[in-house]
């Protein structure tokens, strides 16, 4: 290393401040994200995170309703998964000459808590990473080679989760994908009928609600007949609740909504407790036995360096305890109903809210489509850039006039989330349908406002980035 270069210490990243963080981020990280956040004014230099609230170097607080895309459930730096932590302070993080103690205890723990038959578990360190191996899975299963999937569905931005997300803008500039992967509309049970008879399918991978896609709930009984389709024609059905899972729609799975249970079942976000990474799959044991079982090499084709290593299965371990344990499905329940309904009554008031909808405290609040109100109010000359940002500038009005943290859903963009820690306090609730309230009565000056600067915001973003 050169006398010039200069390495910083923990210590020096803690005491960062807001300036030093947006220079580092867009010289070595993705300056793009870098240049966005700092024109929308979000890139706060935030340094203390419980529970959730978060604060800022100035000692603001702030309400977080992003939760980590539902990765908090337990809201920020739980107490008992940071003491799971502690406890395996000194135990070997990974020890691939031996078997990993804490992987099968956590594997034993989701066996008990999923439904039906659901048994064996493999272990890896994201969300994408966890779809990958249910994809590989079902090929190995069952000797075929398709996919289906569903237009607006996520599962993740490696090759092959890629291959089954379904936005165009996400997939084409990684042309040519997994081969033999068809899309179907969401909640259409008749077109997956067809797509199975006309392809002889692996796998069905579908998210019980779909979350990035912009929180769109299937119609009631879609997912009986996914479940009766899939069996009838030896389709593996893969259920993605990375989001949705450990309590976020009011029942521990959302799979339970309708009683079904798929054949393999993918987790990860809030399994790792909101802080360590962890994905997961778990299948029923025939299938693991089929797929993985009877030979060495067979086994060897199952691995992830640090994949169910000490901390993360410890603090998975700890998170799903206290998923239980506080029983935070019915509280995302009982929550969820009180939040969607106050919600509810702003949208009667206001006309730029064109729909709530979710299902525990996993809410959409859609906007309306600017091609009516946008252009009404711009004359027409709203772009469809500009729109793409209006939610970005009502999630940035949120954050700094009421200090509230809120985004956009990743596939529909005109979708604000609101996805608030499990344990979330009525009164915190309240006070973001309060500062919605506040920020919508002023809509028409603030849409002109938003719309103008979205212009701003996109022309400038494209030349900066
Ligand atoms: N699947 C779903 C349903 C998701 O919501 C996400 C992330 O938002 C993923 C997969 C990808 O997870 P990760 O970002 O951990 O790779």
């Amino acid at each position: 290393m050169g006398e010039s270069k200069k390495l910083f210490s923990v210590d020096d990243a803690l005491r960062f401040n807001r300036k030093e963080l947006r220079e580092a981020y867009k010289n070595f990280v993705n300056p793009s994200w870098a240049t966005l956040y700092a024109l929308l004014d979000m890139d706060v230099n935030f340094v203390k995170a419980e529970g959730g609230r978060v604060w800022d170097e100035d000692g603001n607080e702030y309400l977080d309703f992003v939760g980590g895309f539902g990765s908090l459930n337990l809201g920020h730096n739980h107490p008992a998964v940071i003491e799971a932590l502690h406890k395996v302070e000194s135990a070997p993080v990974m020890l691939q000459a031996s078997l990993a103690k804490f992987a099968a205890v956590l594997a034993h723990n989701l066996a008990q808590i999923t439904p039906g038959e659901l048994q064996n578990c493999w272990f890896c360190s994201s969300g994408t990473e966890a779809n990958e191996g249910a994809l590989k899975l079902a090929r190995i299963y069952t000797g075929k080679k398709d996919f289906i999937y569903c237009q607006g569905g996520f599962h993740g931005k490696t090759m092959g989760s890629l291959s089954v997300t379904g936005r165009k803008k996400y997939q084409e500039p990684f042309e040519p994908l997994v081969p033999g992967c068809i899309p179907v509309p969401y909640g259409d049970a008749e077109a997956l009928e067809k797509a199975l008879k006309e392809h002889d399918a692996a796998a069905f991978i579908v998210e019980p609600i779909l979350g990035e896609g912009g929180i769109i709930l299937p119609p009631e009984g879609y997912f009986k007949e996914v479940r009766r389709l899939c069996s009838s024609y030896n389709t593996l059905l893969i259920l993605d609740e990375i989001q949705t899972g450990f309590g976020r729609t009011g029942t521990l799975f959302a799979c339970e909504y309708e009683g079904i249970v798929p054949d393999v079942l993918v987790l990860a976000k809030s399994l790792g407790g909101g802080i360590v990474p962890i994905g997961a799959y778990i299948t029923t044991a025939p299938i693991m036995k089929k797929a993985y079982g009877g030979s060495m090499d067979r086994g060897l084709m199952l691995t992830s360096t640090f994949g169910g290593n000490t901390h993360s299965a410890a603090a998975a371990i700890a998170a799903v305890e206290v998923v239980v344990r506080d029983n935070l499905a019915r509280q995302a329940a009982e929550k969820g109903a009180y939040f969607l309904n106050k919600l509810q009554a702003l949208k009667e008031k206001y006309d730029i809210i064109k729909e709530i909808r979710g299902r525990g405290l996993l809410i959409g609040m859609e906007l309306s489509d600017s091609g009516g109100l946008l252009d009404f109010l711009t004359a027409g000359s709203v772009n469809k850039l500009s729109r793409e940002f209006l939610s970005s500038m009502i999630a940035a009005e949120m954050l700094q006039k009421y200090r509230i943290l809120v985004v956009f859903t990743l596939n529909n963009p005109n979708v604000i989330r609101l996805e608030p820690p499990l344990n979330v306090s009525y009164e915190q609730l309240d006070h973001v349908v309060d500062a919605f309230d506040k920020l919508f009565s002023r809509h028409k000056s603030f849409l002109k406002m938003a719309v103008q600067s979205g212009k701003n915001i996109v022309s400038s973003f494209l030349r900066k980035s």
